[in-house]
């Protein structure tokens, strides 16, 4: 089954943090949603790898997706290689998506940058028929960056409103990471409310971003390309309007 929406991120949990409302958004509006981080997540100072692949099935199911991945790239050690390059092609053409998230390519952990980077060229690549991996060639529609550590003047904003509660329950499926160092029990629950900076530092931006479209919660992409418009009065319609919530 082909999707209309896949997600990679580095690890797990950066899908979530960076466009999981509108995952869970376009999934309660009929698209077939997916997720794909490229790394097990085996340098990550907290949880197992069983343990993080545990939450990763929590989640998925909470950002109600119908396809989650994990490739075998070692996490710490994301590289632009060949080897990547061709993995994340088989996947796209697996998948068939429509449109693909990736992060955005400036960042402070290098495998966020490097899956930026692997993500654009495999979307690109996916479409020649010379690279052969049993697999119809695929073109996906469009290739949209969300935000990791830094911030950038997005291209436009998701109001994520309605489905902000639910991505945070999805960001909270992660308790091996969000958790407090303090904790001898790194799943025990009551640690996810031990952090609270950490998930005011998400309310914030997510308020940060609704606020730019008048809406309360809102997630920013980026594309590289000028967004092509056919009729600017059907587009700009009236919920473009500044409304304050
Ligand atoms: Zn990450």
């Amino acid at each position: 089954m082909e999707l209309d929406a896949l997600a990679f991120g580095a690890h797990a949990d950066d899908a979530e943090l960076g466009c999981g409302g509108t995952l869970i958004k376009l999934a309660a509006a009929g698209h077939r949603t997916g997720v794909i981080a490229l790394t097990r997540g085996e340098m990550a100072s907290r949880g197992s790898v069983e343990i993080r692949a545990r939450e990763f099935e929590d989640s998925a199911a909470l950002l109600g997706l119908a396809a989650h991945e994990m490739l075998d790239i070692p996490d710490a050690r994301v590289e632009a290689s060949w080897e990547n390059k061709l993995k994340l092609i088989q996947r796209i053409r697996a998948h068939r998506p429509r449109i693909i998230f990736a992060p955005y390519w400036v960042d402070r952990h290098p495998d966020h940058e490097k899956t930026s980077q692997l993500v654009r060229e495999a979307f690109f690549l996916a479409a020649l028929k010379k690279i052969e991996t049993g697999q119809p060639p695929v073109r996906p529609h469009k290739l949209i960056f969300y935000p990791t550590r830094f911030d950038f003047t997005p291209s436009f904003i998701v109001d994520v409103s309605a489905h902000h509660p639910q991505k945070i329950r999805a960001i909270l499926a992660y308790r091996s990471q969000f958790g407090a160092d303090d904790r001898e029990d790194p799943e025990a629950p009551e640690t996810l409310i031990s952090r609270p900076a950490f998930l005011d530092r998400i309310e914030s931006r997510a308020r940060q971003y609704g606020a730019q479209i008048g809406v309360l919660q809102g997630e920013p992409f980026l594309v590289r390309e000028a967004i092509r418009v056919d009729d600017p009065v059907e587009f700009f319609g009236p919920e473009y309007l500044w409304t304050i919530p």
